[in-house]
C-alpha cells in the first residue's frame, strides 16, 4: 500500500528540487481543521495550507457552491465570455477593501500575480518605474514579485540579480532593533542616495509581515507612509495576501491602521482553497491600464469565484471575524502560560488569529529549535509552520472554523512539544 516513505522516494525522483515540502506527509483527505494522511494518520492542521483555509478544508458551503458551478460551466475565460460571479466578487471586494473612495477590482490566480499586477497598475498610473519594498518582505516567487521579496536564500538564490528599480527600505521591527523612525529614515536615504521620489511609483508592504516573521507595522508607521505617499504622489500598495480574508480579526488588516492603501492585493483564504487572487484600488488608478493590459486565461476562474462568494457568506453567517479575535486571544493566553516555563519563548504576538511564537536564547534568535518542534508536534499529530527572517518563529494559521475542543487539543500538543524540546 501507499506510504509516506514510498511517495517521498517518488517525489524525490520526479519533482524538481526547488519545490520544498515542510512535512514528509502525504494527504489522503481533509475536513475543516483535520487532515488524514495516506497511512490513515490523523493530524490537527494549524498550517491551513499557509493561510488559505480560514474557513477550513472543504467547508460544506464552499464545496456546495463549487459543485453547483461545476454543473453549469468551469471555464470560458472572463476576457472572452463574461459571467456574473466575477462581477459579484469585484463588487464585494470594492465594499470590503478599506478606503473611502470609488474602487475597482481585477481578478487573477495567485498572490504573486496579484502583486505583479498591482505594480503594473501603479507604474501605469504614476508613469514612474521605481518601487520601494522592505527588508524581509515576502511578495511571491514570480520574477517581479521576487525582486520585491526581501530575502535572497532560498527565494532568489542561484538565479542571479533580480530586476532593477526595486529599492529596499528597512521594515520596522522593535524586537530586532528597528524603530519606526529608523524605517522612515531608510526611505529618506533611498531618496537621497538612489532615486528621487518622483521616480517612485509605489511603496509596497505587508501590514503584518507573513513569511518574514509575523511582525506588524504600527498604525503610526502606516500613517507616516500614507502621508509620505500623499506628499510625493506615490501609490501605497498593501499586500494583504496573507493578512487578508479575516485572519487578523478584521477582513483586511489595513482596517486597523487608520489609513487605507491605494491598491490592495488579496489571495489565499479569499476562496477557501481554490486559486483566486486580485487587486482592488482607487477606480481612477485601476483604470490607468487600457483594455487587454490586465488579465490572464484563468484569472477569476468560475469555480474559484463561486468559492469566494461562499467564503464571504460563511464569514457573515458564522461571524468569523469575531471568532478570529476569540481564537487569537485563546491561543495567546495559552502560549503566555507556556512562556512561563520556557524562557526560549521570547515573544508571543499576533493580530487576530495570525499568531507567532518567537524563539530566542541568550538574546539571539534560536532557529535550531524550530525544526525539532515542528517534527515533535507532527509526531504527536499537529501540523505547524515556521517562518521568520531568522527562521526562529513558529506561526499558527489554524482555520477560524476549528472546533474549540480541537483547538485545545492542538494547543495541548504544542505544549507537550515545547516540554519535550525546550528542556
Ligand atoms: N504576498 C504575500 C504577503 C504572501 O504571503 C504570499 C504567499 N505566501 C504571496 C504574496 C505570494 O502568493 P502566491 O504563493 O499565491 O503566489
Amino acid at each position: 500500500s501507499t506510504t509516506n516513505d514510498s511517495l517521498m522516494a517518488r517525489r524525490q525522483a520526479a519533482v524538481a528540487g526547488g519545490v520544498g515540502q515542510i512535512h514528509p506527509v502525504f494527504t489522503a483527505r481533509a475536513e475543516n481543521a483535520t487532515v488524514w494522511d495516506v497511512e490513515g494518520r490523523e493530524f490537527i492542521d494549524f498550517a491551513g495550507g499557509i493561510a488559505v483555509l480560514n474557513t477550513g478544508h472543504l467547508h460544506p458551503k464552499v464545496k456546495a457552491a463549487v459543485a453547483a458551478q461545476l454543473e453549469d460551466f468551469s471555464h470560458t475565460c472572463f476576457m472572452v465570455l463574461g459571467y456574473e460571479s466575477y462581477i459579484q466578487v469585484c463588487e464585494k471586494l470594492n465594499q470590503l477593501v478599506p478606503g473611502d473612495f470609488a474602487k475597482k477590482t481585477a481578478l487573477f490566480t495567485s498572490g504573486s500575480e496579484a502583486v505583479e499586477n498591482a505594480v503594473k497598475v501603479a507604474r501605469a498610473y504614476t508613469k514612474r518605474a521605481g518601487v520601494i519594498a522592505f527588508t524581509s518582505g515576502y511578495h511571491g516567487r514570480t520574477m517581479a514579485a521576487l525582486a520585491l521579496t526581501g530575502k535572497v536564500a532560498p527565494y532568489s538564490k542561484g538565479m542571479g540579480l533580480m530586476s532593477a528599480n526595486v529599492f529596499r527600505a528597512e521594515f520596522p521591527c522593535a524586537l530586532h532593533g528597528v524603530s519606526d523612525d529608523d524605517a522612515m529614515a531608510s526611505i529618506e536615504r533611498i531618496f537621497k542616495n538612489d532615486a528621487e521620489p518622483s521616480d517612485i511609483a509605489a511603496i509596497i508592504l505587508e501590514p503584518v509581515q507573513g513569511e518574514g516573521g509575523f511582525y506588524a507595522a504600527s498604525p503610526a508607521f502606516m500613517q507616516r507612509l500614507r502621508a509620505l505617499c500623499d506628499r510625493e504622489g506615490i501609490m501605497l500598495i498593501a499586500d494583504e495576501v496573507q493578512t487578508g480574508a479575516g485572519r487578523t480579526g478584521t477582513f483586511f488588516a489595513m482596517e486597523q491602521m487608520g489609513v487605507s492603501a491605494d491598491i490592495t492585493t488579496f489571495a489565499k483564504s479569499i476562496a477557501g482553497g481554490f486559486p483566486l487572487s486580485g487587486i482592488t484600488g482607487k477606480a481612477e488608478v485601476m483604470d490607468a491600464i487600457g483594455p487587454g493590459g490586465l488579465g490572464g486565461t484563468y484569472g477569476g476562474n468560475p469555480l474559484a469565484c463561486a468559492a469566494a462568494l461562499a467564503v464571504l457568506e460563511v464569514f457573515e453567517e458564522e461571524k468569523l471575524l469575531e471568532r478570529a479575535n476569540a481564537i487569537g486571544e485563546r491561543i495567546k493566553s495559552a502560549l503566555n502560560t507556556m512562556q512561563v516555563e520556557h524562557p526560549q519563548i521570547a515573544d508571543v504576538r499576533g493580530l487576530g488569529a495570525m499568531i507567532a511564537i518567537e524563539l530566542m536564547e541568550e538574546g539571539k534568535p534560536a532557529p535550531q529549535y524550530c525544526a525539532q518542534i515542528l517534527a515533535e508536534a507532527r509526531n504527536r499529530g499537529l501540523i505547524l509552520l515556521s517562518c521568520g527572517t531568522y527562521g526562529n518563529v513558529l506561526r499558527i494559521l489554524v482555520p477560524l472554523t476549528v472546533p474549540d475542543e480541537q483547538l485545545a487539543a492542538g494547543l495541548g500538543i504544542l505544549k507537550a512539544s515545547f516540554d519535550a524540546v525546550l528542556k
